[in-house]
């Protein structure tokens, strides 16, 4: 099958891999009919180091569920489903608490253990507790909002209502966020990228004893701003966003056309242009890139 593969900074490649297939009885294998590039795929593409096997990329997915383990039980082959971008039994402790990427039977998707999304297929382990079928067709045209659902809507909702709108970037925003806020700064800040800079720019824009919630994978062992943090009283929490556990609840408002989530989207690529996608998305050209293999 055709897989994208990241071999380094700014090298993302296409090429054939091995077919998806069961390794484990809870196991599916679904055809992505959707996938797309994450905002967290982007720091791998700015740092990673070279390597000589690569790692295989893509977390986020829609696909029809092509071929499953014998213990897969609530799951029928040609079903629609969602896949977020980590997998959990659904059954442990922690998928109890709705915090489905603590999962003590779960992980990632886009590493070599499992594979990628942005490819023709994605294996799926822990099936039952993963995947979520949804009441559509494949080409439905909701397709684009039902993809947020692997992860960007349900990072977004662990989150916020925004009243106004800065488009400047690092220090600017910073002085722009303040000037906003009687120049003290704001109270609740979402960190949503992970890079140094963006987690500069939320401390940054905090009040003294404010706090900074993260969903943004960290680019780096240490966090930035980490004096500044300290000294303004700053809490930094979060974590990944149990992506699993909103579906049920974000999924109605999706189906019912109240919100349109998938408008995140600003390109649409095929496999064989994941690369360009990755490129237009580090540059700023798009916003979010689907894929459609
Ligand atoms: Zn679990």
């Amino acid at each position: 099958m055709r897989a994208t593969v990241m071999y380094g900074a700014g090298d993302v490649r296409v090429e054939t891999v091995a077919d998806a297939g069961i390794v484990e009885p809870t196991d599916a294998v679904i055809t992505v009919t959707h996938a797309c590039i994450c905002g967290s795929d982007l720091w791998p593409y700015k740092s990673m180091e070279q390597s000589e096997t690569g790692r295989p990329m893509g977390h986020e997915a829609v696909g029809v569920v092509e071929a499953l383990g014998a213990d897969v039980g609530t799951l029928t082959v040609g079903d629609v489903v969602v896949m977020p971008f980590a997998y959990s039994d659904g059954a442990c402790v922690f998928c109890h608490e709705g915090l489905h990427t603590s999962c003590l039977h779960g992980g990632f998707f886009g590493n070599a253990d499992v594979g990628g999304a942005q490819a023709e297929a994605q294996r799926v382990p822990q099936a039952d507790g993963t995947l979520f079928a949804l009441p559509v067709g494949k080409d439905d045209a909701l397709m684009p909002s039902l993809l947020t659902l692997s992860d960007v809507m349900g990072t977004g909702h662990h989150a916020a209502v925004a009243t106004d709108v800065v488009s400047e970037r690092g220090s600017e925003a910073v002085e722009r966020v303040k000037e906003l806020t009687g120049g003290f700064g704001a109270h609740s800040v979402l960190e949503c990228v992970g890079l140094d800079q963006s987690m500069e720019t939320a401390i940054g824009v905090a009040r003294p004893g404010g706090s900074v919630g993260r969903v943004g994978v960290p680019q780096g062992e240490t966090m930035p701003a980490s004096q500044t943090a300290f000294y303004d009283n700053v809490t930094v929490s979060g974590g990944p966003a149990p992506a699993r556990a909103y579906i049920e609840e974000l999924l109605p408002d999706i189906l019912e056309g109240k919100i349109q989530p998938g408008r995140v989207f600003d390109r649409v690529v095929r496999l064989d242009e994941v690369p360009e996608g990755y490129r237009a998305m580090d540059e700023r050209e798009a916003i979010k890139v689907m894929v459609e293999p």
